[in-house]
């Protein structure tokens, strides 16, 4: 038996300890935050009764079957499909851009074959392997709708010009030539009926795992432990003693009141003029329970300073740059694994997160079974 210290209890670090437990081992899990579950927290809102994503607004969705099998055994999903409303120049529309988002848009009436000719007439053909964010969308969706939906949108949230970010940025959101709304494509979409924080407390309800908030990792903690899982900044770890990797972090301006704010979850303000990026009225997240007062977070967002939470890893040259010099830093450090959102500097959605824990905690215990130390990485992060 080992005794493993697991710092972060988010998806990453819950995932990791439970796996090892269950292996007949022993988890330290230490957080500097005072609740579990990571940036997947939510919490009821006193006020008005309504739970909170208090990190901003988190959909799981997954096409995989075991993550699937997995969330679904430590809590109840509901069925949840996320449908996202953008206000342009005045006027709403539906996201991802889909046949009603193109006729509305052009007040046309395309069929999905004319639609798919039009737009071809609008993209700009002469980008033949898009690089950047910009190129993606003027070769997939031309310009007019580039202008109108990223553009103002992806300067704010990025904080630099399309034409600066990858275009695998753009790439996450679907172009659909049909009436499908829906935000994501994948087989399984879900909301915890009681939110993720209360499926995060029941992966950790094991007694071979010990859970320890508010508690900032020490070196010394070290001493006690055969082995550290790592799920904070990677540049944390070092000390940032090469300097620090970008971020960007969110402000999130609360407004409450009665009955229903906004008419839905996710509106997204897509000019560069206003100034924050989206509004989430978090009592249509869980459509299966009534509140009259209602709390919404109007979400700003900026580059993130040393006493901020890091959100988005912004990986542009520069930053992969120094990504790489940590990334060989790390693979000579003994004792320690990387891991998770923030461990490995990557965009992970929370299915991917709980898909490489898995994967962490098998190769883990295979490494110790057979009297090897377990790596510094199981993935690549400079993918
Ligand atoms: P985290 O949740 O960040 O957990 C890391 C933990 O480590 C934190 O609790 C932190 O306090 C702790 N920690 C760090 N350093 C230390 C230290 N020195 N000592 C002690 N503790 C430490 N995914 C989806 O699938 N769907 C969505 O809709 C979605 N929406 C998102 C919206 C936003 C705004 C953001 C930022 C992310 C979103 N995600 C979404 C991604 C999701 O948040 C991540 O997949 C998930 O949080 C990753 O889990 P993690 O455990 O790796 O990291
Ligand atoms: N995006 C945009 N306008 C929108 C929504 C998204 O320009 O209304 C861009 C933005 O750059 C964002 C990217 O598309 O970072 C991916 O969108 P997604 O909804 O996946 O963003 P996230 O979940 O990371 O906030």
């Amino acid at each position: 038996m080992k005794h493993f210290l697991i710092v972060g209890a988010g998806f990453s670090g819950a995932v990791i300890a439970r796996e090892l437990a269950q292996a007949g081992h022993r988890a330290t899990v230490i957080d500097q935050r005072d609740h579990v579950a990571g940036n997947c927290h939510s919490a009821r809102d006193e006020e008005t009764g309504v739970m909170v994503h208090v990190y901003g607004p988190h959909i799981f969705h997954t096409d995989n079957e075991r993550v699937w099998q997995y969330i679904n055994r430590y809590g109840e999903m509901m069925p949840y499909v996320n449908r996202v409303k953008a206000i342009s120049q005045g006027r709403v529309y539906l996201l991802p851009i889909n046949l009603h988002t193109i006729n509305q848009f052009f007040g046309k009436t395309l069929s999905p074959r004319e639609a798919k000719v039009f737009l071809e007439s609008q993209a700009d053909l002469s980008i033949e392997s898009p690089q950047t964010f910009e190129e993606q969308a003027l070769r997939f969706v031309g310009r007019e709708l580039y202008e109108a939906f990223f553009k103002g949108y992806t300067l704010k949230q990025w904080g630099v010009p399309p034409s600066e970010l990858p275009a695998s940025i753009l790439k996450r959101l679907p172009v659909r030539f049909n009436y499908d709304d829906n935000y994501f494509s994948h087989r399984y979409q879900g909301m915890p009926r009681n939110g993720y924080t209360e499926i995060v407390q029941a992966i950790l309800d094991h007694p071979g795992i010990e859970v320890r908030l508010k508690t900032p990792f020490e070196p010394s903690m070290r001493q006690d432990a055969d082995h550290v899982f790592w799920t904070g900044p990677l540049d944390a770890w070092f000390g940032f003693s090469l300097g620090r990797l970008g971020y960007r972090t969110l402000d999130f301006e609360v407004i409450r009141g009665e009955g229903d704010l906004q008419g839905t979850a996710v509106i997204n303000y897509c000019d560069a003029e206003v100034p924050y990026t989206r509004i989430s009225e978090h009592k249509h997240f869980s459509p299966w329970e009534q509140h009259e007062k209602s709390i919404a977070y109007r979400e700003y967002s900026r580059s993130c300073s040393e006493r901020d939470i890091p959100y988005y890893p912004i990986r542009l040259v520069k930053d992969k740059a120094l990504l790489e010099r940590y990334v060989q830093r790390a693979r000579m450090e003994r004792g320690v694994t990387f891991v998770g959102r923030l461990g490995t500097y990557r965009y992970l959605d929370m299915d991917v997160t709980i898909k490489e824990a898995l994967e962490v905690a098998e190769a883990a215990k295979a490494a110790l079974h057979e009297g090897r130390t377990p790596e510094a990485f199981y993935v690549n992060p400079l993918d």
